[in-house]
């Protein structure tokens, strides 16, 4: 500690903040070399229609097992993969074994499937973004339909016009686009109609008490009937029970995502919910 350099050296120096850049700096070092020692790997987790309790997709999510810390979470270094940069070669990474991966369950002949993956803003924002997506699927030869790409709402906080040209390119190659995490972020629900997104996930921080808080309530049921009259599919993220399943059903939600049908999974587990043809009961 320097207390008598005054001011904010003295917070500099405070041991706390030492520990914690430290984390973060080992934390970077080995992000960096993450990828070439082959410590990421996909794991998928299936969204089912509630119409006919058939899985239809699934998203594609990241997973860091780390030789000594074990399983890293995403959310303790995705923002750290922003803010290096380092997200574009990861994104592209995991863009490439979701597309791989989809491509080899179509030619085993299950049925269509569509696989979702996460964009960060940073990679949206990258001029050869739109390339790089026909790249990956021409690379793969995965059906531009049976991919679609999860973006944020803060995608859009700067550089509205680029968005929408972007969004057009994607759509008239083929390719889906949801908005992820609804209702976090900065919602503007006219975006919502001028992007022309496929589906709306509305975040899990609204389905978590939704069957016990009033207000979550009258959140998830507006965004589901909004989505509806916008002809915009409506997807629940994080639904953990019965009583969660039964309100959205109740309100007409058209897609779900959460343990009470599977967590994230390895793709060879997730064959298996293909093979056997894993039903929601919708009862
Ligand atoms: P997200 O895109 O909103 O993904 C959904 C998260 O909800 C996943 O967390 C998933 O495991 C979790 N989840 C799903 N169902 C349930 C449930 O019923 N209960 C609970 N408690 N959680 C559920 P995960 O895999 O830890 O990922 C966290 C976030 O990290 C993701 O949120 C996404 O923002 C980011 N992320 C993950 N993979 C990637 C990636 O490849 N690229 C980018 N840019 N971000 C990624
Ligand atoms: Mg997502
Ligand atoms: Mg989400
Ligand atoms: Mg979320």
């Amino acid at each position: 500690r320097s207390k008598e350099k005054g001011g904010n050296s003295y917070h500099y120096y405070h041991p706390e903040m030492n520990k914690r850049s430290l984390h973060r700096l080992s934390l970077e070092i080995n992000l960096r070399k993450a990828l070439e020692r082959n410590e990421f790997q996909v794991y998928y987790q299936p969204f089912v229609d509630l119409l006919s309790g058939q899985i239809f997709g699934m998203e594609a999510l990241i997973r860091w097992f780390h030789p000594e810390w074990g399983l890293v979470s995403p959310a303790d270094f995705i923002p750290l993969a922003e803010e290096t940069g380092l997200i574009i070669p990861i994104g592209n990474w995991v863009l490439k074994q979701a597309c791989f991966q989809n491509k080899k369950w179509q030619d085993l002949g299950y049925p269509a499937q569509r696989v979702s993956v996460n964009i960060s803003a940073i990679q949206f924002h990258q001029p050869q973004f739109v390339q790089i997506i026909e790249d990956t699927l021409e690379e793969t030869g995965l059906d531009p339909k049976l991919l679609c790409l999860e973006i944020t709402e803060n995608v859009a906080m700067t550089n509205v016009p680029y968005i929408i040209e972007t969004m057009q390119k994607l759509r008239s190659m083929g390719v889906f686009i949801s908005i992820d995490d609804f209702g976090t972020g900065y919602s503007s629900f006219s975006y919502l109609k001028r992007f022309r997104v496929h589906t709306l996930k509305i975040d899990q921080s609204f389905i978590r008490d939704v069957t016990s808080d009033d207000e979550n309530a009258a959140i998830v049921t507006a965004l589901i009937a909004m989505a509806s009259q916008l002809k915009i599919k409506s997807l629940a993220e994080g639904v953990e029970t019965k009583e969660q399943l039964d309100f959205l059903m109740l309100k007409g939600c058209d897609e779900i995502q959460g343990f009470i049908f599977s967590k994230p999974i390895p793709a060879n587990e997730f064959e298996l919910l293909l093979k056997n043809n894993k039903q929601l009961s919708l009862l």
